[in-house]
């Protein structure tokens, strides 16, 4: 197969996403641990920290791009037992993973699986708490559109979250990580997944995404106020965070 990502346009390129996770989702999670050395846990962790989620029954909130689940389990985790988290994806194998993780891990009842674009929500308007998107926002070809679905959804009030890969700001740190993206990624990939191509892609995608302040500038101009970010890791990744006021 060859992806080409960086040859196409827009709509080619959701369907050039939509074949990497259905072919990587069996495999994701050990993946990510792989690829990140473990440190998307602490990350993942870090920005639902940040969240404070569940602080009364009924607390409600949207996990989009949520993949296999490592999001909406934190939230559920922190809230005790106060949040109901749905979780959202494009990509059906990603969700059939999360369901099975959630099933093993008794925590059906909190959780809703939903397959829907990130781009056009299933959802009314103020319907949310909260909405998170751990790396995820970088696959989706129109940001600005999931930007705007994403502050329609939350109720004022409700808060926005996104993790997501991000600038170095370390020029050694910089050097290393730039060596370990573009040469063990990939190799990585293929040895647990039989090709390397779409860890080309997701390395590709992770070099072209706007870096922490374009990113806040693009999540005001969708509406919210209060735009604040935290570095981890010296910048590999970022969290932003927004209101709807
Ligand atoms: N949030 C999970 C995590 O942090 O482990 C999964 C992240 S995974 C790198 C990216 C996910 O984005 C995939 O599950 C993919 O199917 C999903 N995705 C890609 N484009 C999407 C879209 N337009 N709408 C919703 N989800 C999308």
């Amino acid at each position: 197969t060859s992806y080409g990502f960086q040859r196409v346009g827009e709509d080619e390129k959701q369907a050039k996403v939509d074949t990497v996770f259905h072919t990587v989702a069996r495999r994701y999670d050990l993946m990510n641990d792989l690829m990140s050395m473990g440190m998307h846990r602490a990350w993942k962790s870090a920005m639902v920290a940040w969240l404070q989620p569940g602080k009364r029954p009924g607390w409600s909130s949207l996990d989009v791009a949520g993949g296999t689940g490592d999001i909406a389990f934190r939230i559920v985790d922190a809230s005790r037992g106060n949040a109901q988290v749905t979780v959202l994806d494009i990509n059906g194998s990603m969700l059939d993973v999360g369901a099975e993780r959630a099933g093993k891990a008794g925590l059906l009842d909190r959780l809703t699986f939903v397959e829907a674009n990130a781009e056009a929500l299933p959802f009314e308007d103020d319907t949310f708490d909260a909405y998170t998107i751990a790396f995820g926002i970088r696959n989706v070809p129109h940001i600005d559109r999931a930007l705007t679905e994403a502050y329609r959804v939350l109720k004022p009030g409700g808060r926005f979250l996104c993790l997501e890969f991000s600038e170095v700001d370390m020029p050694f740190l910089e050097k290393v990580y730039e060596q370990w993206s573009f040469r063990v990624i990939p190799q990585i990939g293929r040895m647990v997944t039989g090709e390397a191509e779409p860890y080309q892609y997701l390395v590709e995608s992770i070099r072209k995404f706007p870096r922490q302040s374009e990113f806040a500038a693009m999540i005001e101009q969708a509406g919210f106020e209060r735009v604040a970010w935290r570095d981890y890791s010296g910048g590999i990744a970022a969290c932003h965070s927004g209101w709807k006021i």
